[in-house]
């Protein structure tokens, strides 16, 4: 029996909540409680706070008062969006789970279901479709660091050994939502770790290892590398043994989704190997600087090269787009067969927007089916698994049909060759067509959920109780015909069909008789929690005399237009429909299982396809970008080269032509291997240096590129130190910012690296500046011997190292080169930008002039012109002592 008006409602809740606030000190504590989830005692005053909501009180049973709060179930993304992921709480749900009798709802058992962290999103509506949703686990000792990250909302997982130096690159790369570290490190972390963590404000979560660790790792046997399909084709994966600190990293993580999925943990296999197939480094600032991912002004996609360049059908493929443009391959035959299908779709237009045309109507298999495994997910979700299979077959079937035209139409002998990446890449592909007629055969149509009425009809609102709660899945709601199951499905689901079709037309029958037999129109059979089975009447006059004449008919409760009688007969057959439809329910509900063990046990296929699927969307989109921007092919090769025509910075490109400006190409070759650029400001030099890298970074992912021509060698690091912004959060000034990076880019870049610097030595004096900046150029070409771009405003670095117009760009180092920006005079005495880079070396920075173009008041132009006419008149330092003092300086060098 409920009880109407319980404190807390319900009975026990209030100690129920009391035990589990102790439980989860460090959660805040949502209970389910019917149709709302609430907050009770001390805690609600801060959930109401929080979320904006009101606190109300409720006297309990000694007389005190509870505060409490409270918001109806379908807001609950909408708070944990503000809990979860804007105020990185953990909120623990407590959830009901109701106990059925023979009237149907008898009680609820509650307990907290599930921890809600930020990277433990399972279909949360806020989750980002576009994003991966990482949990990242990081274990460590002096020397080494182990790395395990999960996607709890797609099922992928990944470990790999690592070291203090990449660290930093591998969190930018992963991007994770939530860190775990070990309990012991909650009070001291190494300092080299403390660094790393404070530098970005990552949400670091503790908890300590369960000592089990190696049963964790053997329950499952080792996963297919799912997310690795064609990336491993020509590396085919090493099944090695994970490091020490990597299966500490793990286990670490395992503990953590144990301690907060709870209800929900799925099983685990071992993660992927990650690292097998080489990939480009990214450094941590230059995936920020070049905004690869995020813009940095508009702080979202928007503006980025992810914005800029996705053409992506799906959701799952944008995720594997956005991985990709962080992690470049560095393997030649790799990239070359991406560009090998980019190519071909390339070539095939009507073909190419058939396929995105299928792919539009694909579902997110990977969620759905980690939906599964997480023992979420409901019939919709099987009509999907159920509709990605079709959608892959009928692909498949396109594909087929394409090829076969292709060969009918050959004028030559048919060239496989062209095929052959796509071939490759179908041929990975499992056939579940088994599987989609299973769940097609067991599954009734969708649409039927609207017009099913209730075999047992409720009360009005009005004798409802509006706190008794439906159960958790509307799915099996008692008395509900809303069947899922087609009754063929098993013998028993046919005969309890047949059982309560038979019932359900004696009650249809029993209520014509009645109503003829009593002459009473109005009078209908009906369940309440409150009257159970009862007989329901208008309280026209006509209809009321004959029933109350009648013994069999107990009077139970009245209300002004209604009236509600016991009636033997029905209490009988009711309760045989209800008990019917438990059965069925629970029919339904182990058949609905015994699928779900169907889709689970096709995980991996199920994965590996939908994986198949993303890589389709990704290359499809990749020729769909190239012809609608115009893209080429770019050549990639071993060899240290950087050989690109007219190139273009796709970001500034797209900003120009939404406001009808054209962006002026321009070419660069890295040979001398390291350019020095020159010039005024607001002329092109970081955008130059900028669409540099993006040009090397989409070239390895894969992709077309915005140029004329691209010849590339391969990039194995990819750093920059461009455009500081001040650190003042850190207490780190801009300068320091310089240093730390420069620093790191001069201990790490390799000769297969690529560097672009703009203005190295801005922050200090001059001469301090100038000092490092030749330092830094030395470094450069004599140490790390890579290519790179560095562009500076000390024209006297090119003295330094040379430079003069007779020599021809050939300064003390054969590696060095000079270009410059320029600003062009017009003829009616203004300036203007041509945006186009020169060879040489621009002397003139033309500060005065951009000041002028400002909009500087003309009386401070005029100072500012005398006053720089007077300083160069000094010429304390002339281009001969300056270079004679590099060669100094670089024979110096040279001899350490
Ligand atoms: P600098 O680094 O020399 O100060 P930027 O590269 O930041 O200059 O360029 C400033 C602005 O000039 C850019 O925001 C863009 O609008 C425009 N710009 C730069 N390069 C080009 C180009 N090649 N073609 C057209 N406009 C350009």
């Amino acid at each position: 029996a409920l009880t109407k008006h319980p404190e807390p409602r319900g009975v026990g809740l209030g100690q129920e909540v009391l035990e589990n606030l102790k439980r989860f000190p460090h959660c805040i504590l949502l209970t389910r409680v019917g149709k709302f989830y609430e907050s009770y005692f001390h805690p609600a005053n801060e959930v109401a706070r929080l979320l904006n909501i009101k606190l109300a009180h409720r006297k309990s049973k000694d007389g005190s008062s509870i505060p409490f709060c409270g918001f109806p179930l379908q807001h609950i993304d909408k708070y944990l969006k503000v809990l979860v992921q804007q105020q990185r709480r953990f909120v623990a749900l407590c959830e009901e789970f109701p106990r059925y009798g023979p009237l149907g709802v008898v009680g609820f058992d509650r307990r907290v279901a599930r921890v809600v962290t930020p990277g433990t999103l399972i279909d949360e509506s806020f989750l980002n479709q576009y994003e991966n949703n990482y949990l990242l686990a990081i274990s460590q000792d002096a020397n080494a660091v182990g790395l395990a990250w999960i996607d709890v909302s797609t099922g992928e997982f990944y470990s790999k050994p690592a070291t203090y130096d990449v660290l930093r690159d591998e969190l930018a790369r992963i991007g994770p939502r939530e860190i775990v570290l070990d309990k012991e490190l909650e009070l001291q972390k190494p300092e080299k770790l403390e660094h790393i963590l404070a530098e970005e404000m990552h949400c670091v979560s503790y908890i300590t290892p369960s000592a089990e660790e190696e049963d964790n790792m053997q329950t499952e046997p080792p996963a297919t590398p799912v997310d690795e399909v064609t990336e491993e084709a020509s590396f085919p994966p090493v099944l090695s043994e994970f490091t020490q600190q990597e299966k500490m990293a793990i286990n670490l993580l395992t503990t953590y989704l144990h301690a907060n999925l709870l209800e929900y943990m799925p099983k685990l296999s071992r993660p992927a190997r990650e690292g097998t197939s080489p990939r480009m480094q990214i450094d941590s600032h230059t995936i920020k600087a070049l905004e690869i991912r995020e813009s940095i002004r508009e702080g979202g996609v928007k503006g980025s090269l992810l914005s800029v360049v996705k053409r992506t059908s799906t959701s799952s493929g944008t995720r594997l787009l956005a991985r990709w443009l962080c992690s470049p391959s560095t393997s030649i035959p790799e990239i070359n067969a991406r560009q090998a299908l980019v190519a071909f779709f390339h070539a095939r237009d009507h073909f190419r927007s058939d396929l995105i045309a299928a792919l539009t109507s694909a579902e997110d298999a990977g969620r759905i089916v980690q939906r599964f495994l997480l023992g979420r997910g409901d019939p919709s979700d099987l009509h999907a698994v159920n509709s990605a299979i079709q959608v892959w077959t009928a692909l498949k079937a396109r594909i087929a049909q394409e090829r076969k035209q292709e060969i009918l139409e050959a004028q030559q002998p048919f060239e496989d060759t062209q095929w052959a990446s796509l071939d490759a890449l179908m041929a990975r592909m499992h056939d579940l067509q088994e599987l989609s007629q299973r769940i097609g055969a067991a599954l009734r149509a969708t649409d039927t959920s609207k017009d099913s009425s209730p075999a047992v009809e409720s009360d009005d609102a009005e004798d409802q109780d509006p706190l008794v709660p439906e159960t958790p899945k509307p799915l099996w709601k008692l008395g509900s015909n809303n069947w899922v199951i087609k009754p063929e499905f098993s013998e028993k689901l046919t005969s309890l069909h047949a059982t309560l079709d038979e019932l359900l037309s004696r009650r249809e029958q029993l209520q014509a008789d009645l109503q003829l037999r009593y002459d009473a129109p109005s009078l209908t059979l009906r369940s309440s929690p409150a009257h159970g089975m009862h007989i329901h009447l208008l309280r026209a006059k006509r209809d009321r005399s004959k029933l109350d004449q009648t013994a069999e008919f107990v009077s139970i409760a009245e209300s002004g237009s209604t009236k509600c009688y016991f009636f033997q007969e029905w209490a009988q057959l009711g309760g045989q429909i209800v008990e019917t439809t438990i059965t069925l329910v629970a029919a339904e509900k182990e058949a609905f299982e015994s699928l779900r063990m169907d889709v689970n046990g096709h995980a991996s296929q199920l994965r590996r396809n939908a994986r198949i699927l993303d890589e389709l969307d990704v290359t499809l989109a990749f020729a769909n970008l190239a012809k609608e921007m115009n893209f080429v092919q770019p050549v990639l090769t071993e060899d240290p080269v950087y050989d690109v025509v007219n190139g273009r910075h796709p970001t500034v490109e797209l900003g120009l032509l939404t406001g009808g400006r054209m962006f002026t190409p321009n070419s660069v070759q890295l040979a001398p291997r390291l350019q020095i650029i020159t010039g005024p400001n607001m002329a092109g030099k970081s955008t130059l240096l900028r669409q540099t890298a993006l040009i090397a970074v989409l070239a390895q992912t894969g992709s077309f590129v915005p140029a004329d021509s691209a010849h590339i060698g391969i990039v194995d690091k990819l750093f920059s130190r461009v455009g500081a912004k001040d650190d003042l959060f850190h207490d780190r000034s801009t300068f320091m910012v310089e240093m730390l990076e420069t620093a790191e880019i001069l201990q790490r870049a390799t000769a297969r690296s690529l560097v672009i610097m703009d203005e190295v030595g801005r922050g200090t004096t001059v001469k301090d500046g100038l000092a490092i900046a030749f330092s830094t150029v030395h470094h450069l070409v004599s140490v790390n011997r890579c290519r790179a771009l560095f562009a500076t405003h000390f024209h006297e670095v090119t003295d330094m190292l040379g430079y003069s117009a007779s020599n021809t760009g050939q300064g003390i180092f054969e590696d060095v080169g000079f270009f410059c920006t320029d600003l062009d005079e017009t003829d009616d005495g203004h300036f203007a930008y041509s945006y186009r880079i020169r060879p040489g070396v621009n002397r003139d920075s033309h500060g005065l002039k951009v000041a002028q173009l400002a909009g500087m008041p003309p009386t401070a132009i005029a100072v500012a012109q005398d006053a720089l006419a007077w300083l160069k008149s000094r010429k304390e330092e002339n281009p001969e002592e300056l270079n004679s003092l590099g060669q100094k300086l670089s024979y110096f060098c040279t001899q350490r």
